[in-house]
């Protein structure tokens, strides 16, 4: 069977139809929408709502387990789960019950209750680091850790992989040249109001390439290696032969932190990708997701940080040490921090969403292939991304060049069509514990017909 070519002009066609069947079938959102012009920045509460590809938002009227129903009564398969916060399912019934009685003793008090107690532990078991810090956004906790980092070790630059995504921390944004990547790398071009040079104090070079990555740590110069401890954000990029191993061995060797942004890659198990390493990180982020959806991040550190950290603190001049908002780690945060470690994201749970992905991954792969398409799926846990390559990539550039935004939006359109949505921006699938078997049923149907009806000549 030969590889079939997908004319763009199909791609428009189907395009085009599905736009007009979803606004058809959506007076309701398209209502709502009117109203929402009139009141909010690119009619919507954030402007990324805007960015689905949709002819109007979709407006959502609730959401329970692994479904949500729009404001025209049509339900949905959720695949997308908020981009990760709801990886637990929507509303998952103990964080709903446990915010349903914390909602009357009190939301901040700028003091810790005897939840910080349980949801420490928790994480420290779980991730094995023994010290923990709040945040209200993986964002935010990110621009701690890399602050933090930078006290410690009294260096100013951090190294970043081509095509990451860590947030709209702004030092992350630097780039490599697509069209000649030994040139000097840039400020990514699409960030408004960015003023400052990022590349002064960032320096970038390729996921999986280790020996980049030992040449830039020689210099001594880097306080932090801030990294997914896979790629899912430019695309899946999954770390190959012993690379994160090599990393930690290049960070150890140079006195540089090795961060890991676990934020997406938790989808690999209950102690997120840290856990099928044989090492740990300097410090972990993880967001979204880790209070069953509700604004939290946390980050962790080892004992040598966290030592260093008391240090750094304790020889600052007084004063305010940049680090913190004044809504991280309040009351009603822990209260649901502590319920979702505890009681929902527990290892059974993640074994069922593993399961539940593979499936869906095997199917994914079984159409592509029945097809003849050069495409690959890319498995990460609960999580999976198909890219329009034929084996999975190895950095962002590979990534990057894999990415097809118009047939991306008429495959996402076709699909939410037909009851299933899945992340936008790119080609990511998760699933949570209430996935079962006929919403994979109904993902792979729509797939394969959205498939068949491009290949046709
Ligand atoms: N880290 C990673 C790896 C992410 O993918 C994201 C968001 N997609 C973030 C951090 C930032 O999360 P938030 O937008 O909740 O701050």
């Amino acid at each position: 069977m030969t590889t079939p070519t997908i004319s763009r002009d199909r791609i428009r066609s189907i395009a085009q139809r599905e736009a007009q069947a979803f606004l058809q079938a959506r007076p309701q959102s398209a209502r709502l929408a009117e109203q929402t012009e009139q009141h909010y920045l690119f009619g919507v509460p954030l402007h990324w709502m805007a960015d689905w590809g949709t002819p109007v938002p979709l407006f959502v009227e609730r959401a329970q387990g692994a479904h949500f129903t729009d404001v025209d009564g049509h339900e949905y398969a959720d695949f997308c789960l908020g981009d990760t916060g709801a990886m637990f399912g929507h509303s998952p019934s103990p964080v709903a019950q446990r915010l349903a009685t914390a909602a009357f003793t009190g939301y901040t008090a700028m003091l810790p209750t005897a939840d910080a107690a349980i949801a420490g532990k928790s994480l420290t078991e779980r991730f094995g680091l023994p010290f923990w810090q709040l945040a209200t956004t993986a964002t935010d906790a990110n621009r701690f850790v890399v602050r933090w980092a930078r006290a410690i070790t009294e260096r100013k630059k951090i190294l970043v992989f081509n095509g990451c995504y860590h947030g709209t921390i702004d030092d992350v944004f630097v780039d490599l040249n697509p069209n000649d990547p030994s040139a000097p790398p840039s400020t990514r071009a699409s960030l408004l109001g960015q003023v400052y040079d990022l590349t002064q104090f960032t320096d970038v070079v390729e996921f999986n390439d280790i020996e980049a990555v030992r040449e830039k740590l020689a210099s001594r110069e880097f306080a932090c290696v801030l990294t997914e401890p896979a790629l899912t954000n430019c695309g899946m990029v999954l770390p190959r032969n012993g690379f994160l191993a090599q990393l930690r061995e290049a960070c150890d060797a140079t006195g540089t932190l090795l961060v890991f942004d676990e934020t997406h890659t938790i989808s690999a198990g209950y102690s997120g990708y840290t856990g099928l390493c044989d090492f740990l990180p300097d410090m972990l982020v993880a967001g979204k997701a880790i209070a069953g959806g509700l604004p939290c991040a946390v980050y962790g550190m080892s004992e040598s940080i966290a030592q260093r950290m008391r240090t750094a603190k304790e020889i600052a001049p007084p004063g305010h040490s940049g680090i913190g908002t004044t809504l991280s780690g309040n009351m009603l945060t822990m209260a649901l921090l502590a319920t979702n470690l505890t009681e929902v994201a527990t290892k059974e749970a993640f074994n069922q969403i593993i399961v539940q992905q593979s499936k869906l991954s095997a199917g994914l792969r079984d159409i592509i292939d029945r097809n003849a398409l050069s495409w690959s799926v890319t498995q990460l846990g609960a999580r999976s991304e198909f890219q329009f390559c034929a084996t999975s990539p190895k950095n962002g550039s590979e990534a990057e060049t894999a990415m097809d935004a118009e047939l991306e939006q008429a495959i996402h359109l076709y699909l939410l069509n037909r009851g299933v949505m899945i992340t936008p921006f790119h080609n990511m699938t998760l699933v949570c514990p209430e996935t079962s078997d006929a919403d994979i049923e109904q993902f792979l149907m729509a797939f394969e017909s959205c498939v068949k009806e491009l290949c046709q000549p």
